[in-house]
């Protein structure tokens, strides 16, 4: 054969399986979107077309890979679950999260001119890396989910404190940084509150709580996403960022995140 001489160097290609049964996460994560929102002048803290667009993508995502059974997103992430028997790519790590961040990415740019139709895109183009994680039980994965909602939530709370202290109260980006450092939840609350008239479990559901999007089964095979999870407040500890953080994450997980919900078909 002529390839044969060559054949060895295939030897040193990794191969990386992840363990069977066990339930496989994609998350995937635009690339610098902190710049990149500036760059298209999303609305903040909360752009209403750029989450609907990230859902977009992830329908297309969810309808091309039929083995994930449900997907979680809020900012510019995207957790896509897929079942613990999948065999697609034979669980090969890197042949699944990069097929994954790419169909996204590519989603994801194409579908753009959909939503924001007055803003061509230019180079760089947006991407998003990906990284496949197991979990060996429901109840760790459930507690994933758990843990990726917290963060939406403590990251809305802050974001939406922070453009209320610079769009509304007229302060720097820095003065704003500065007022809420060593604050936790309840400071926050009370900041939108006093000094803004916001009532904060009165903000909309998407931006608290995220965006899921699952098979609905009882109908049309067709994909549906709604504004809430379904997990429980049950959040295992992630490795805190800081000690705000901690204290934020300690609270969630006493919290209920209520399941009220509002099904949106997806044609
Ligand atoms: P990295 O490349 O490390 O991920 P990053 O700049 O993308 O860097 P993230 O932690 O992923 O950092 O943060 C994503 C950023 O995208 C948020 O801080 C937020 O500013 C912005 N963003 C994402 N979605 C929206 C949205 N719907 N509306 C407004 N801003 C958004
Ligand atoms: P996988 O998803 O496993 O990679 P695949 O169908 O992409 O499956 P490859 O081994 O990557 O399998 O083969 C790529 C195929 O793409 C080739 O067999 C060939 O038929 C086609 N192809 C790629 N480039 C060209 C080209 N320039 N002109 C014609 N055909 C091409
Ligand atoms: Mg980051
Ligand atoms: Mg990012
Ligand atoms: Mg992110
Ligand atoms: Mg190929
Ligand atoms: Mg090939």
């Amino acid at each position: 054969m002529a390839n044969s001489e060559f054949e060895y160097v295939r030897k040193h290609e990794q191969w990386d399986a992840l363990a069977p049964d066990n339930w496989i996460v994609v998350r995937i994560d635009g690339r610098g979107f902190s710049k990149f929102s500036k760059r298209y002048d999303f609305q903040k803290p909360n752009d209403r077309r750029a989450v609907d667009l990230m859902n977009a993508a992830a329908v297309e995502v969810v309808k091309q890979f039929t083995d994930i059974v449900i997907a979680y997103g809020q900012s510019d992430e995207f957790s896509f679950v897929f079942h613990e028997d999948t065999t697609l790519f034979d669980r090969r790590a890197q042949k699944v999260s990069t097929t994954i961040a790419a169909t996204f990415s590519v989603e994801y740019a194409m579908q753009w001119p959909l939503f924001f139709p007055d803003s061509p895109l230019t180079r760089p183009y947006p991407t998003f890396d990906g990284r496949c994680v197991v979990y060996p039980k429901t109840r760790i994965l459930r507690d994933y989910l758990s843990w990726r909602q917290a963060d939406c939530h403590i990251n809305n709370l802050y974001n939406t404190t922070f453009w209320s202290m610079v769009l509304k109260g007229e302060m720097s980006g820095t003065e704003a940084e500065l007022a809420l450092k060593g604050t936790v939840s309840s400071d926050k609350n009370e900041i939108l509150f006093s000094r803004f008239g916001i009532n904060y479990n009165k903000e909309p559901e998407i931006w608290k709580k995220g965006n899921v999007i699952y098979r609905d089964l009882s109908g049309d095979e067709s994909l549906s996403s709604t504004t809430t999870t379904t997990t429980t407040p049950e959040v295992t500890q992630p490795p805190p960022n800081d000690e705000d953080d901690e204290k934020e994450y300690a609270k969630v997980q006493q919290q209920h995140l209520s399941l009220k919900q509002k099904k949106i078909q997806v044609p």
